[in-house]
């Protein structure tokens, strides 16, 4: 089923969560170690990351340097199905620009379909390690935009090989992200949100949010939208801190803020227990907010590793 149609049939808020595909040479039952603790709060979907290949350097006989490429966390694909049919629910690929040429894109999308997947989080993807900036591949797509335009005309029938007879049309929900904090690339908010606004214009149908942890950034981001004519559900991503070295990571690599009171209670928290269960505290009122604001979903970043989500989601499902 469609996360919006989740969203439509739903009741109450929702609970999701993202997990990432466990680093090269892990069983599938690391995965499902991540995932049980959650399924009692009967998650009608869950998100899984996809990974580009990061570049190594290997010192050839030689002395000279031979790139290589590697994929360290391999799977996505496979995942989504194993868990659609271990726990019967639905699964959303993420799916990126970044180091896919539009025919690999295309045949994923097929797998994808014939799987019976029927969500994709639409993305861009970030850079890699080695390089300044975003570099497409030279035959893929250089925005999020991009891809979804393909996965709208596969939804229309429209695949790349023109010669198909009868072709039978994808069915594909997408989600795009959104950044409530703006992209760091975009010059500001007001551009970013054009571009947001181009791709639901185009058929995203639903928006999950980059983390942030002062729910007036999301409340702000969500009237900004509307005022844009961005009327597609606006899921909010929660992330719960539970070490004290995410106060310098998370913004490092999310460029997000935290608020001066949450860093001050980590920072002055005596020991991991209670820097984790400040975390779990702070995150709890931002759902319970979240919750009254009437958002469709609470969405969470668990980084496969679920023992603060659950603590959170017991207080709030
Ligand atoms: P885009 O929508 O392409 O936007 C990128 C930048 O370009 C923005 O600054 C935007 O304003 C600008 N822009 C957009 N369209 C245009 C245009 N047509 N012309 C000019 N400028 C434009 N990364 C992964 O690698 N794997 C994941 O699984 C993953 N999951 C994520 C899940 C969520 C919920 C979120 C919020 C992020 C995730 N990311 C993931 C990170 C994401 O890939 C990065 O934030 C990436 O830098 C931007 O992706 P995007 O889809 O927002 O890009």
């Amino acid at each position: 089923m469609k996360v919006t149609e989740h969203i439509a049939n739903a009741t109450k808020t929702l609970f999701s969560f993202e997990i990432l595909p466990p680093v090269k040479g892990t069983s599938i039952q690391s995965i499902y170690n991540g995932i049980d603790p959650l399924m009692e709060f009967k998650p009608p979907f869950i998100n899984v990351t996809y990974h580009r290949e990061e570049y190594v350097f290997k010192e050839r006989e030689n002395g000279l340097l031979e790139k290589i490429s590697i994929r360290k966390r391999p799977g996505t694909v496979g995942i989504c199905s194993a868990i659609m049919h271990k726990y019967n629910v639905d699964a959303v690929p993420h799916i990126i620009c970044g180091g896919f040429s539009r025919e690999e894109t295309e045949n994923a999308l097929m797998d994808l379909n014939f799987l019976g997947i029927d969500n994709v989080l639409v993305l861009r993807g970030d850079s890699i390690k080695t390089e300044t900036q975003f570099r497409p591949h030279p035959d893929g797509h250089a925005y999020a935009s991009d891809l979804l335009k393909q996965i709208c005309d596969l939804n229309n029938g429209n695949y790349l090989d023109e010669d198909i007879a009868n072709p039978v049309p994808t069915n594909f929900c997408a989600g795009v992200a959104g950044y409530p904090e703006k992209h760091s690339e975009a010059p500001n908010l007001e551009i970013d949100l054009k571009y947001l606004k181009m791709k639901v214009d185009m058929g995203a149908q639903y928006i999950i949010t980059q983390m942030f942890f002062d729910n007036q950034k999301y409340f702000n981001f969500v009237k900004a939208c509307r005022e844009h004519g961005i009327n597609v559900p606006i899921i909010p991503g929660i992330k719960p801190l539970t070490v004290k070295n995410q106060l310098r990571m998370l913004p490092n690599l999310f460029h997000i803020d935290i608020p001066n009171d949450l860093v001050q209670a980590i920072d002055s928290a005596p020991t991991p227990q209670a820097v984790r269960q400040v975390g779990i505290e702070w995150a709890t009122q931002q759902c319970k907010e979240l919750v009254q604001f009437g958002v469709p979903c609470l969405h969470f970043y668990t980084m496969s590793k679920s023992e603060a989500t659950a603590a959170i989601a017991k207080e709030i499902f």
